[in-house]
C-alpha cells in the first residue's frame, strides 16, 4: 500500500479571553472543498489567502465528525495489518489535546484517542476469523532523547535501534497487554502522570515533549483454509509539543537549547509531510530526528489534524 498523508485543518471557537476583547475572526472556510481563506485584518480589500487541505473544520466542528471522516477508514486499515499515526499539530492553546484526548460532555466532543480505544476493541469482539493480541507502549521525547512513560525509572533515556526486517524500534520500551477499552484508559492514565511526574523532575512543562502512544496489533487469521497467518498493525497517537515560534517568547539558555531541539523535530516533521505530501521526492528526509525515525514505517499512513492555521485575531 502507498503511503499517504492526509491533512486537515481545525478551527477552535473563540475562548472567553478573545471575545472579551472583542476580536475578529480572520478566518473563513468553505468546508466541502477544504478550503481554508485567510483575510488580512487590515485591508479588507485584500482578497483573502486560500489555502487547501484534505478537509477544512470550522468553529461548530466536532471531533465525532472528524473521527468519522478521517480517523476511520485509518484505524480500518490498522486492523487490517497497516500502520496507521494521528497527530495535532499547532500552537499551545490551539486545541491540540482538545482534539485528541478531547472532553466526556457532549459526547460528540470526546476525543480522537478514547474514540479509536472503542473502534479497535468493538472491531476486535465482533471479529469471527481472526484473533487479536494487543499491546500497548507509551514514550516520551524531549529534548531529543527518548523516554518510557510506562517503565519504571522515568530517567533512564532509551535507544533507537533498527531492525533489518522490523525497522526502527526503541530498545528495552515497555509493551502492556491490554484487553479492552478500559485497561486502554488506564495505560494511558499511568503515562499521563509518569509524564507529569518527569517534567517536575527535569524542570520542564509537558506541553513542550512530544508523546507517542502507540498501540500495536497482532491478528492472527483463523478462518482461512490456508493455515494461520499473522499479520501486525500498529497505530500511533502523537500529542506534539506545541509550535510557537521562539523569537516571541525569548527563551534563553536552557529553555532556548530545549526549544531548539523541540523545533528540530517539529521542523524535520514538517519536511517529511511535505516531501510525503508533494508525492515527487525520492528522498524523504525521516532520519532527520527521533520522532520522524520513530514514525518511518514502510506503510505508513499518517493522518494529521492541524487544528488550527495561524489563526490571528484583530483586536478592535
Ligand atoms: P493545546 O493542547 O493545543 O495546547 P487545548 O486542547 O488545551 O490546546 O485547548 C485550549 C482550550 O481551548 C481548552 O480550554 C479547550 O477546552 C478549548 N478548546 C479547544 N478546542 C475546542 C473546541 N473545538 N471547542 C471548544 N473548546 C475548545
Ligand atoms: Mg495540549
Amino acid at each position: 500500500m502507498a503511503e499517504a498523508v492526509k491533512v486537515i485543518v481545525r478551527c477552535r471557537p473563540m475562548n472567553q479571553r478573545e471575545k472579551d476583547l472583542k476580536c475578529e475572526a480572520v478566518v473563513e472556510m468553505v468546508s466541502n472543498i477544504g478550503q481554508c481563506q485567510l483575510k488580512k485584518p487590515k485591508d479588507r480589500l485584500q482578497p483573502p489567502k486560500i489555502f487547501t487541505f484534505d478537509g477544512a473544520y470550522y468553529m461548530d466542528s466536532t471531533t465525532e465528525t472528524i473521527y468519522n471522516d478521517i480517523c476511520f477508514p485509518l484505524v480500518e486499515g490498522v486492523l487490517e495489518g497497516y500502520n496507521g499515526t494521528v497527530f495535532a499539530y499547532g500552537q499551545t492553546g490551539c486545541g491540540k489535546s482538545f482534539s485528541m484526548m478531547g472532553i466526556t460532555d457532549p459526547p460528540t466532543q470526546r476525543g480522537i484517542i478514547p474514540r479509536a480505544f472503542e473502534h479497535i476493541f468493538e472491531t476486535i469482539q465482533v471479529s469471527e476469523n481472526s484473533k487479536f493480541l494487543v499491546h500497548a507502549s507509551y514514550l516520551e521525547i524531549y529534548n531529543e532523547e527518548i523516554r518510557d512513560l510506562l517503565g519504571k525509572d522515568h530517567k533512564t533515556k532509551l535507544d533507537l535501534k533498527e531492525h533489518p526486517e522490523r525497522g526502527v524500534y526503541v530498545k528495552d520500551l515497555s509493551k502492556l497487554p491490554v484487553n479492552n477499552v478500559r485497561e486502554c484508559e488506564k495505560v494511558m492514565d499511568l503515562g499521563g502522570k509518569n509524564r507529569s511526574v518527569g517534567s517536575t523532575l527535569m524542570n520542564a512543562d509537558s506541553s513542550r515533549s512530544h508523546s507517542i502512544f502507540t498501540i500495536n496489533l497482532e491478528i492472527l487469521d483463523t478462518g482461512t483454509s490456508g493455515g494461520e497467518h499473522i499479520r501486525a498493525g500498529k497505530l500511533n497517537l502523537v500529542d506534539l509539543a506545541g509550535s510557537e515560534r521562539q523569537a516571541k517568547t525569548g527563551a534563553t539558555g536552557d529553555r532556548l537549547k530545549e526549544a531548539t531541539k523541540i523545533n528540530l523535530s517539529l521542523s524535520a516533521l514538517g519536511n517529511v509531510i511535505s516531501a510525503l505530501v508533494d508525492g515527487k521526492s525520492k528522498h524523504i528526509p525521516y532520519r532527520d530526528s527521533k520522532l520522524t525515525r520513530l514514525l518511518q514505517v514502510s506503510d505508513n499512513v499518517v493522518h494529521v489534524v492541524h487544528p488550527i492555521l495561524k489563526l490571528r485575531y484583530m483586536e478592535s
